[in-house]
């Protein structure tokens, strides 16, 4: 029987919730094609993360395990990924579309002489033979594939599968050796931003858009853009939402506007921006305009404040239209959620 292997990363044992989803996949696509379910891991804590997958019916593991593989590197992340399919003799690769999978795969797939696909959403049995599916030009067109070179690795958008369920057991783990030339990268450390500023928070239940309307006069003929960071701010603490904007509203800050100084062009949703997944949207100041609302497709609930009754989002984009002050409606629903 031939073999599918699953990759993930793990930290100390930990497995992020795109790689628990992407196992989620991985299972499906194994139980669609027959092929036995491999799981290769790379990082530190390697037994433990194994440890807890071993009741998913995963029939072997096998592991890059070292400091030097627990950070991102191209030259670590490919030559370890590269070994586990050498090792598996994997006909499919399936790992998570996480930026460190993303970044590699196109190179390992060159090196193993086989194909890769990323962004993929759906999986099925064509005559007998696996298709994958994916959207292209910003959702507004689904592709179905099938290929017929091997190893075909395939790269799992986060948010399509529900993770996998920890199911601990005991299997053993292979250790993979890695033959690759010393790296000329020494990673020194990592900064990030302290928790409270980071905006994008793809977990979250809501997504809040912000429009450049935040940014424009406002009826007294004054801006209030104190007053905007203010509310905004005010509004992601308390309710632990993930913050979008549009291109208009992010764009500012480039033509030398005064702008939302915590807004950046990581935060922009729409066809040239993100897509993020959250069950629940709610843009203010925002106009709603096909470009933009193009970046909601995976928002199931979508509602929206806008000072025009005929903007975008009253064109059948939005479930509901508050025709509102979005400064007073902020401002009151901050009020209500302090009080909770
Ligand atoms: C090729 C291409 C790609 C693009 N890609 C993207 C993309 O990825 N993402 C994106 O966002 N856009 C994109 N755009 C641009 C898009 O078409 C719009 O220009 C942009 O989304 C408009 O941003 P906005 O709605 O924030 O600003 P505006 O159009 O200026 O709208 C501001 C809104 O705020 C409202 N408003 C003002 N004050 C208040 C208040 N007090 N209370 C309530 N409402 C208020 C106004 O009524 C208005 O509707 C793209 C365009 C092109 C051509």
């Amino acid at each position: 029987m031939g073999c599918l292997l699953y990759l993930a990363h793990t930290a100390d044992g930990n497995l992020s919730r795109p790689a628990l989803e992407g196992l989620t996949a991985a299972r499906e696509i194994a139980g669609l094609t027959g092929l036995s379910l491999a799981v290769g891991l790379v990082g530190t804590g390697v037994e433990a993360a194994a440890a807890s997958l071993a009741g998913a019916r995963v029939e072997q593991f096998l592991a890059v395990e070292g400091e030097s593989y627990a950070t991102g590197r191209y030259h670590s992340d490919a030559a370890a990924a590269e070994a586990l399919c050498r090792q598996a003799q994997a006909e499919l690769v399936v790992a998570a579309g996480s930026s460190r999978w993303s970044r590699i795969v196109a190179g390992v797939a060159y090196r193993l002489g086989g194909v890769a696909d990323t962004h993929v959403c759906g999986w099925r049995l064509d005559s007998g033979e696996l298709a994958v599916t994916r959207w292209y030009y910003r959702q507004r067109m689904k592709g179905v594939m099938a290929r017929s070179r091997r190893p075909w690795l395939i790269l799992v958008d986060p948010g399509v599968c529900p993770p996998q369920e920890l199911l601990s057991g005991v299997c053993p783990v292979t250790r993979v050796a890695v033959s690759a030339p010393p790296s000329r990268t020494r990673v020194e450390g990592i900064k990030e931003p302290p928790a409270a500023q980071q905006t994008i928070r793809p977990d979250a239940d809501l997504l809040f858009v912000a429009g450049a309307g935040w940014t424009k006069k406002q009826r007294d003929g004054r801006h209030h853009l104190e007053e905007a960071e203010r509310l905004i701010l005010g509004f992601l603490e308390l309710s632990k939402a993930s913050l979008g904007g549009s291109k208009s509203l992010v764009d500012l800050s480039g033509e030398g506007q005064k702008v939302l100084s915590f807004m950046s062009h990581l935060n922009q949703v729409g066809q040239t921006g993100s897509s993020p997944r959250h069950p629940k949207g709610l843009a203010a100041c925002c106009h709603g305009e096909e470009p933009h609302v193009v970046g909601w497709r995976f928002i199931n609930e979508r509602r929206a404040i806008n000072l025009d009754p005929n903007c975008g989002w009253a064109q059948g984009k939005a479930d509901v239209l508050y025709v509102a002050d979005a400064f007073e409606v902020m401002a009151k629903v901050n009020e209500l959620l302090a009080q909770e």
